[in-house]
C-alpha cells in the first residue's frame, strides 16, 4: 500500500522498485480501479499468502 486516504487507496505493483512496472489500482470501498497494466508476468500468488476473499467491483480505465 501507498497512500490512503479516507475514500481511496492506493496500491502499487509489487515489482515496481526491480521493474519500474507503472501498474497501479485504486480501491474505493469495494470498488477496484484498474490503472496501467504491468510490463512484466505478473507472479503467482504465494499459496503462503493470507487472501481475504469480498466481493468488490471491478473498473478498468
Ligand atoms: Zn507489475
Amino acid at each position: 500500500m501507498v497512500l490512503q486516504d479516507e475514500k481511496k487507496t492506493k496500491w502499487r505493483c509489487v515489482s515496481y522498485e526491480k521493474t519500474k512496472c507503472r501498474s497501479v489500482i485504486y480501491t474505493t470501498g469495494k470498488k477496484v480501479n484498474c490503472r496501467q497494466t504491468h510490463n512484466h508476468q505478473a507472479k503467482p500468488i504465494d499459496p503462503k499468502t493470507i487472501l481475504v476473499p469480498q466481493y468488490v467491483k471491478i473498473v478498468r480505465s
